[in-house]
C-alpha cells in the first residue's frame, strides 16, 4: 500500500523581521571595532545570538547608573524619552536601533498627545515597548491589557485614540477596541492600526497552517512577545500548537504521530535555529515543503 509523504509546510515570513535584523547587523557592525557595547536589557530574545554578541563584548546593563565608557545601542522596541535623557547625560556615543515601525507609533502618540487625547494603549504593560509609548502619551493615557481588556476608569476628555503594540495579535486588538467603544459610547474616538505588517502577516500565516496542518510549531524564545501571539494564535485553531524554543523542546512531542507539520517563527528567531530544526525533522522523514506568498 502506498504511503503518505511526510510533509513540513514552512511559512514563508520566517527568521529575524527587519527591525531586529538591523538592531543585530548594528550590534555587529559595532562591536567588530569597539570593545564593548551597552544595551539596557537583551537587544533579541534569542539566546543564541545573545551569545555570540556578549563574546564580542555586548553587555546587558539593567539601569542607566551603568552607561559609562563605552557606546550605547537602543534595541528595536525603542527607550523612554526619561531614560534616553539620563544616557544622553553620560556623553556616550548613542546608536539608534529602534524600527522604524515603533517610531512611527512613538510620533503618533506624541501627535495625540500634544493635541490632548485620551489615549488607550492597547499591550503588554511590562513591555519595553509599551512603556516608552505610555511616558510619551503622558498622565492622560491607560494600557489596556490585550488578554484582559478591562477599561476601569472615568474619562472626561471627549477625544480619544486606540493605539496598539505593534505586536499584538488583530484579534486581540478587536475585541480591546469593542470593550473600549462600548464602554465609551458618548466619546470621539480615532481607531490607529498600529500593528506592524510584519506581525500581520505572520498571524495570518499561522491562522492558515494551523487550521491546514496536524501539528503546529511555533519557534521562538519564550520571552518574545510577537511569538507568545502567534502561539495563541494557532493553539485557539490548532490543539496540537506547540512553542519551540531549544531543539529538547521536540521531545515532550509525539512527533511521528503526526503526517502535515506547519513551522512559522517568531520575529527574533535566527534562521539558523530554524534551519537546525527542520533538518532535525528531515531526518525523521519529513519532506520539506516552503509556502508561497
Ligand atoms: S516585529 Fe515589527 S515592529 Fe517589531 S521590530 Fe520587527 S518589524 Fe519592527
Amino acid at each position: 500500500m502506498k504511503q503518505d509523504v511526510k510533509k513540513l509546510i514552512i511559512a514563508k515570513n520566517i527568521g529575524f523581521c527587519f527591525g531586529v535584523t538591523k538592531a543585530v547587523n548594528l550590534a555587529r557592525k559595532l562591536l567588530d571595532k569597539e570593545k564593548k557595547l551597552l544595551c539596557l536589557g537583551d537587544l533579541v530574545h534569542n539566546a543564541v545570538v545573545m551569545d555570540e554578541l556578549k563574546n564580542k563584548g555586548f553587555c546587558v546593563i539593567k539601569d542607566t547608573k551603568s552607561v559609562k565608557n563605552a557606546p550605547f545601542i537602543i534595541r528595536s522596541h525603542g527607550l523612554p524619552p526619561s531614560v534616553l535623557k539620563e544616557i544622553k547625560n553620560s556623553n556616550v556615543p548613542i546608536f539608534d536601533a529602534t524600527c522604524s515601525f515603533v517610531k512611527k507609533v512613538q510620533n503618533l502618540v506624541k501627535t495625540f498627545a500634544e493635541k490632548n487625547f485620551f489615549i488607550f494603549l492597547v499591550g503588554d504593560s511590562q513591555h519595553p515597548e509599551i512603556q516608552a509609548l505610555k511616558e510619551i502619551a503622558g498622565k492622560n493615557c491607560l494600557i489596556i491589557s490585550p488578554y484582559n481588556p478591562k477599561v476601569n476608569k472615568k474619562i472626561t476628555h471627549k477625544q480619544c485614540a486606540i493605539i496598539a503594540q505593534t505586536t499584538l495579535s488583530s484579534e486581540m486588538y478587536k475585541s480591546a477596541i469593542k470593550k473600549i467603544v462600548e464602554k465609551f459610547p458618548d466619546k470621539d474616538i480615532e481607531i490607529l492600526n498600529t500593528i506592524c505588517p510584519v506581525s500581520i502577516k505572520r498571524q495570518q500565516e499561522a491562522k492558515n497552517l494551523a487550521k491546514n496542518t496536524d501539528l503546529f510549531l511555533v519557534v521562538g524564545g519564550k520571552k518574545s512577545s510577537n511569538t507568545k501571539k502567534l502561539f495563541i494564535i494557532g493553539k485557539n485553531i490548532n490543539n496540537n500548537t506547540y512553542q519551540i524554543e531549544k531543539l529538547s523542546d521536540l521531545e515532550n512531542i509525539e512527533i511521528e504521530k503526526f503526517n502535515k507539520i506547519g513551522i512559522i517563527s517568531g520575529a527574533s528567531t535566527d534562521i539558523n535555529f530554524i534551519n537546525i530544526l527542520i533538518n532535525n525533522l528531515k531526518h525523521t522523514g519529513y519532506k520539506k515543503i516552503t509556502r508561497r506568498k
